[in-house]
């Protein structure tokens, strides 16, 4: 398989700090080929074969606007077996509903677009129900729970131009951690 010619900007770029914009329908072909490459992507960088061959960081989810362009659209590839990838195409998505649990990723949360190791706490909801649009344009509601609810916030974050290291508190990023589940 041939690597698609995904290139994804670094946390020093501007652009990951501004607010992406609604999606309207139908997509372009040219939108719709970059959603497939972008959900390629994060599956090659999840396999050890093409990890080694591409020197690539292991992903699970990209925003538009890692790649450079300011659509509220996010894809996440999550891994269920050894080569099986379950996949998300989230559209213009809002949250409706959250649990009031918070939880947090005991061994950091970690992004594309942040290159070097970050410690600390980032605050998620156990639970979202999001609504959104599909590809086609068709609304749908999806609830969400655990890692893949944190990396639906991660990514909903990224579409207001917020990263992961933000929500870490500098001066203490283990505060309040005997208020969450670990994960
Ligand atoms: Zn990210």
């Amino acid at each position: 398989m041939k690597l698609p010619n995904i290139k994804i900007l670094d946390e020093s770029n501007k652009i990951l700090r501004q607010v992406s914009k609604e999606v309207t329908f139908p997509l372009d072909e040219e939108t719709k080929q970059l959603i497939m490459d972008s959900l390629l992507y994060l599956e090659m960088s999840q396999i050890d074969e093409y990890i080694e061959k591409y020197n690539l960081r292991a992903g699970m989810g990209l925003s538009f606007v890692q790649i450079g362009i300011l659509k509220r659209i996010f894809v996440i590839s999550e891994e269920l077996e050894k080569g099986k990838f379950k996949r998300y195409i989230l559209i213009n998505p809002k949250i409706i509903s959250k649990s009031e649990e918070l939880i947090y990723v005991g061994e950091g949360e970690g992004c594309l677009s942040v290159n070097r190791p970050v410690e600390g706490i980032v605050p998620r909801h156990a639970r979202i129900t999001v609504e959104a649009y599909d590809i086609n344009g068709n609304k749908f509601t999806i609830r969400v729970r655990e890692d893949i609810a944190v990396a639906f916030q991660h990514e909903m974050d990224h579409l207001n131009g917020i990263l992961f290291v933000d929500r870490i508190d500098k001066k203490n990023p283990y505060k309040n951690a005997q208020l969450m589940r670990e994960i």
